[in-house]
């Protein structure tokens, strides 16, 4: 009988066995940098030269299956707070599962992805504007 060594997985092949895991196929989407996205139960993986990166973009998609529809109605569907939430689900639906990323991950996903979204620009602003604080007198002072 000889040890076997376990050869350290790739990213590839972590990502893989977490998505049969939870239910996705993988595709690859090879025309997109830093991206992932989600339809259905297929999860779409972009070029990523970082492997942590593309780790916590896979559980982010993941997040958005799990961003209830409670959440998504009580924030009037505003794309930029769901997906925040999606962030927030999926790192912690990731640590459920002993995967806790960096600082530098962390930042990277909420600042150069999350918050990239340009709410202001958006429909949903104007759709909304009569609602939001922003534009509105105090709720509180009125009568
Ligand atoms: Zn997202």
């Amino acid at each position: 009988m000889s040890l076997q060594v376990r050869k350290k997985m790739t990213i590839k092949e972590e990502i893989k066995k977490l998505a049969d895991k939870l239910g996705y196929s993988l595709s690859e989407n090879i025309d997109s940098d830093n991206n992932c996205f989600i339809a259905g139960n297929e999860i779409f993986i972009g070029k990523y030269e970082n492997d942590e990166y593309l780790l916590i973009s896979f559980f982010h998609e993941h997040g958005h299956k799990l961003v209830s529809q409670s959440f998504i109605k009580s924030c009037n569907y505003n794309t930029l707070l769901i997906e925040i939430e999606a962030w927030n689900m999926g790192i912690k639906a990731a640590m459920k599962l002993g995967y806790y990323f960096s600082d530098d991950a962390i930042v990277w996903a909420y600042k150069e992805r999350a918050l990239s979204y340009e709410r202001e620009n958006s429909n949903w602003s104007e759709k909304y504007k009569p609602k939001l604080w922003k534009y509105q007198k105090s709720p509180v002072a009125r009568s």
